[in-house]
C-alpha cells in the first residue's frame, strides 16, 4: 500500500515525515535537508522553485518570491500577484505541498498520494478549509488536518512507555503561536489499552510569531540608518530583502550568543554618491528590549488557555517548546514563569509537528495501533441574530467531532427567505467576529413572523471543518443553500484549481526531464570538446571534423526544448564517438607498439566515456579499461 505521509506546512518552514518499518522518520527533501523553506519562486523562465533554492533567489528577486503565505491563507480576498498572475495562498501553498509530496515519494521509492497536513490550533474554519483545498490542489488526498500542537503531543507520547498527565504545549513558529494543554494517558505494557490524548483548551494567535521580532529589529535597523544618512532601506526592495535575512541572523545568533555583529556593506548606493555600509554590534539585551512586547502577546494566551482547562502551574506534568522561536532564552524563561516547569530538552521543535502528523497518518492508514485523540474546536461557532447579535451554538474547545442543532424564526411577516450568516468568533457583537459565510434559505412558505421553524445544524468533523445545514421544518423539506460571500473557495474554484495544478506538474515534470537532458548534453559536450582537443594529433582531418559537427549538433539541439531530440543526438554522438575511438583501439592493438597503446589507455577513454552511451567497452582491451571507467564514475 502506498505509504500516506504527515507534512507540517508551516509559515517558515516545512517538514515531511513518514512511518517507515513502524518507526516515524523524517524525511529529507532533494537538497537534503530536514525542514524545507516554505518559500516558492517564480523563475523568468516559468520554472517554479520550491524550498532552498527559491530562498536563493529571494534577494536578487523579491518580488518574484513568495514567502510566509500561510498568514493568507483562508483570506479569499487576498491575490498574490507574480509576473501580472494571481494565485491564491491555496495555489502557493499547494506548490510547497507538493514539493514536499514528491520528495517524500522518491525518498520512499513509491508514490505519495495521501497525507495528513497539520494546521495551528487556533486556524479558524476558513484556514482549515483553505489549507485542506491546498492539499487537493497539489494533488493529495487529504487524509486529516490536525492541530499541530496536538501533532507534537502525539509524536512526544510516542516515545514514553508509561504517563499520565497534562501536557502543556507551547508553540511559537514564524507566524502563528499556539498553546495547547491536554490530557495524555499511556501504558504501552498494557496492550488492549490504547493511547489516550485529550485535548482540554487551546489558544492561540495566527499572526503572531518569530517574523514579528524580525520586524521589529528590521525597523530598529532602518531607524538607525536614516538617522545616519538620511536613507528609509524600507524603500529599497533589495536592500530590506537583506537586511531582513541580516536581522534573522542575528536575531538566531543571539539565542546563544550575547553579541553579535550585523554587516552589510554596499547595502545602499545613493545616486551619485559613495556607498553606504550598515555596520553594527547588537546585544541580546538589546534583542529583548524589541522583542519582549511581542513575546508578552503570547501570555495573556497561556493564561487563557490554562484557565480555560481549569489548571493552576502546579497541574502541568511536562511542557513541551515547539516552533523555532521558542529557541529564544526569553521565551523560554517566560513560558517556566507561566508554568512553573522546565520545558523538555529531548523535542527537536522543528521537526516534532510532522513525526505526529506522520503517526496520525498511520494510524488513519491502519498501519499503527490506534490511539483515543479528542481534539477540540479553537474558536466559537455560531449565526447572526438581530440587532448585530452572536448566536453561538458551539463554544470554543468544544470536543470535537461534534454536532450541535437549533431552532431560528422569521423576524417580519411573510418573510419568503433567511439569510443565515456562519460566524466565528469570541466576540458578542456579531460584526466584529470572522465572517465564514452567509447562507440563504429561500422559499419559506407565506406565514406570520415567528411562526416557520428553520432548523440550522452546524456539524464539525474530525478536521475541525464546519458544515452547515438548514432545513424548513414547516415543509419538511431540507431546502437548498447557497453561499455567498464565503472566505473559503467554491468547490468549482476547487477543481479549476486541481485541474490546472495537475496540468502545471505535467508542464514542470516536462521541464525536470528537458533540464535534465539539457545538462547532459552540455555536460557531454563539454567533455567531448576536450576529448577532441586531447587528441588532435590522432585524429584524421576529416574525423575531427565530423566529430566536431556533431558537437556543435548537439549544443544546439540542447539549446531548444525538445526532450527527445536531445537525447537522440546524444545517442548520435556517443555512436560517432565510439566508432571513432574503435578505430584509434584497433590501430593501437594492431601493434603501433606499446607507447602508442599506453597513451590511448589514457586518453581517450576517461576523456569522454563519462558514464554515458556506448562506451569504448565494445573495444578490444575493454575490460580493463572498462573497470579503470567505472571506478572513474563513482567519483
Ligand atoms: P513555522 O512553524 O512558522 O514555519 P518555525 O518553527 O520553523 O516556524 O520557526 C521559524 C521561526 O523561528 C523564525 O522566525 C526563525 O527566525 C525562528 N528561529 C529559528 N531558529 C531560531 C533560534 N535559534 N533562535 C531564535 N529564533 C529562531
Ligand atoms: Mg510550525
Amino acid at each position: 500500500m502506498p505509504k500516506a505521509v504527515g507534512i507540517d506546512l508551516g509559515t517558515t518552514n516545512s517538514c515531511v515525515a513518514a512511518v517507515i518499518a513502524g518507526d516515524p522518520t523524517v524525511i529529507h527533501n532533494a537538497e537534503g535537508g530536514r525542514v524545507t523553506p516554505s518559500i516558492v519562486h517564480f523563475s523568468k523562465t516559468g520554472e517554479v522553485l520550491v524550498g532552498e533554492p527559491a530562498k536563493r533567489q529571494a534577494i536578487l528577486s523579491p518580488d518574484r518570491t513568495v514567502r510566509s503565505v500561510k498568514r493568507l491563507m483562508g483570506q479569499r480576498t487576498t491575490a498574490i500577484t507574480v509576473d501580472g498572475r494571481d494565485y491564491t495562498p491555496e495555489q502557493i501553498s499547494a506548490r510547497i505541498l507538493e514539493k514536499l509530496a514528491r520528495d517524500a515519494a522518491t525518498y520512499l521509492g513509491e508514490p505519495v498520494k495521501q497525507a495528513v497536513i497539520t494546521v495551528p490550533a487556533y486556524f479558524d474554519d476558513a484556514q482549515r478549509t483553505a489549507t485542506k483545498h491546498a492539499g487537493e490542489i497539489a494533488g493529495l488526498e487529504v487524509l486529516r488536518i490536525i492541530n499541530e500542537p496536538t501533532a507534537a503531543a502525539l509524536a512526544y507520547g510516542h516515545k514514553q512507555q508509561k504517563m499520565e498527565g497534562t501536557i502543556l504545549v507551547y508553540d511559537l513558529g514564524g507566524g502563528t503561536f499556539d498553546v495547547t494543554i491536554m490530557d495524555v494517558e499511556i501504558d504501552k505494557a498494557k496492550t488492549e489499552e490504547r493511547d489516550y490524548y485529550e485535548v482540554r483548551s487551546t489558544a492561540g494567535d495566527t499572526h503572531l510569531g518569530g517574523d514579528d521580532i524580525d520586524q521589529a529589529l528590521i525597523d530598529f535597523l532602518a531607524d538607525q540608518f536614516q538617522k545616519e544618512h538620511g536613507v528609509d532601506l524600507r524603500q529599497d526592495r533589495q536592500a530590506l530583502q537583506r537586511l531582513k535575512e541580516a536581522a534573522e541572523k542575528a536575531k538566531i545568533e543571539l539565542s546563544s550568543a550575547l553579541q553579535t555583529n550585523i554587516n552589510l556593506p554596499f547595502l545602499y548606493v545613493p545616486e551619485g554618491g559613495s556607498p553606504l555600509h550598515l555596520e553594527m554590534t547588537l546585544t541580546r539585551a538589546q534583542l529583548e528590549e524589541l522583542a519582549r512586547p511581542i513575546v508578552e502577546r503570547t501570555r495573556p494566551i497561556v493564561l487563557r488557555a490554562m484557565e480555560d482547562a481549569k489548571v493552576g502551574p502546579g497541574d502541568i506534568s511536562e511542557v513541551i517548546l515547539v516552533g523555532g522561536q521558542t529557541r529564544m532564552p526569553m521565551v523560554q524563561q517566560l513560558v517556566r514563569e507561566l508554568t512553573g516547569k522546565e520545558p523538555r530538552r529531548d523535542i527537536n521543535p522543528d521537526e516534532v509537528v510532522a513525526v505526529g502528523a506522520a503517526i496520525q497518518a498511520a494510524v488513519l492508514t491502519q498501519e499503527m495501533k490506534d490511539m483515543v485523540l479528542l481534539d477540540v474546536t479553537p474558536l466559537s461557532l455560531g449565526v447572526e441574530t438581530l440587532g448585530d447579535v452572536m448566536d453561538v451554538l458551539i463554544p470554543r474547545n468544544t470536543t470535537i467531532p461534534t454536532r450541535v442543532s437549533r431552532i431560528y424564526t422569521t423576524a417580519s411577516d411573510y418573510q419568503p427567505s433567511v439569510e443565515i450568516h456562519v460566524l466565528q468568533g469570541e466576540r458578542p457583537r456579531a460584526s466584529q467576529n470572522r465572517s465564514l459565510g452567509r447562507f440563504q434559505l429561500t422559499g419559506i412558505p407565506p406565514a406570520p413572523r415567528g411562526m416557520p421553524r428553520i432548523e440550522v445544524t452546524f456539524d464539525i468533523d474530525a478536521n475541525g471543518i464546519l458544515n452547515v445545514t438548514a432545513e424548513d421544518k414547516g415543509t419538511g423539506k431540507k431546502q437548498d443553500i447557497t453561499i455567498t460571500g464565503s472566505s473559503s473557495l467554491s468547490p468549482d474554484e476547487v477543481q479549476r484549481m486541481v485541474q490546472e495544478a495537475e496540468a502545471h506538474r505535467q508542464e514542470d515534470e516536462r521541464f525536470r526531464r528537458l533540464a535534465q537532458a539539457r545538462n547532459e548534453a552540455d555536460a557531454l559536450a563539454y567533455q567531448l570538446e576536450k576529448t577532441i582537443n586531447d587528441l588532435r594529433d590522432k585524429l584524421s582531418e576529416s574525423e575531427r571534423q565530423s566529430l566536431e559537427a556533431k558537437v556543435k549538433e548537439l549544443r544546439e539541439a540542447s539549446q531548444g526544448d525538445d526532450e527527445q531530440a536531445i537525447r537522440r543526438k546524444i545517442d548520435e554522438v556517443n555512436q560517432a564517438f565510439s566508432e571513432v575511438s574503435r578505430r584509434l583501439y584497433e590501430a593501437a592493438s594492431a601493434g603501433v607498439g606499446s607507447q602508442a597503446a599506453e597513451g590511448t589507455t589514457g586518453q581517450p577513454g576517461p576523456g569522454y566515456a563519462g558514464g554515458r552511451g556506448p562506451g569504448p567497452a565494445a573495444g578490444p582491451g575493454g575490460d580493463v579499461i572498462d573497470a579503470e571507467f567505472e571506478a572513474e564514475d563513482e567519483k
